[in-house]
């Protein structure tokens, strides 16, 4: 279960912006990931409750994206997205492809209430 290690870094990071930010509790976290890094998102929901507990993101409601994996084909330069994990580019049949999009952990946004 890789998902808690990543939630509780993602929270640390979350944690942080909120008191750049100056805001005294975090209301909303928006988190996308490429479909490669294998997140369950019921299981991240889960350890996302589990990390926030004690921290001013304690009440924030979680919203996941899953993005899917892209690739450029570097024979025909067309992109393409993969649904399952044949690495074969549809337009010209080349396996000399290049990930573009799939591996990402990325926090999209962070909502919050602000101090005074
Ligand atoms: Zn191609």
């Amino acid at each position: 279960m890789h998902e808690l290690k990543i939630a509780e870094e993602l929270i640390g990071i979350v944690i942080q912006v909120a008191e750049t930010e100056n805001l005294k509790k975090v209301t909303k976290v928006n988190i996308q990931f490429g479909k490669m890094i294998m997140i369950v998102p019921d299981v991240f929901h889960f350890v996302f409750d589990c990390a926030v507990k004690g921290t001013i993101a304690r009440k924030a409601k979680l919203h996941l994206e899953i993005l899917p994996v892209k690739f450029a084909c570097n024979k025909c330069k067309e992109e393409t997205q993969i649904d399952d994990l044949i690495f074969v580019c549809p337009y010209c049949g080349s396996n000399d492809l290049e990930l573009i999009q799939g591996r990402e952990t990325i926090i999209e946004s962070i909502e919050g209430e602000k101090n005074g």
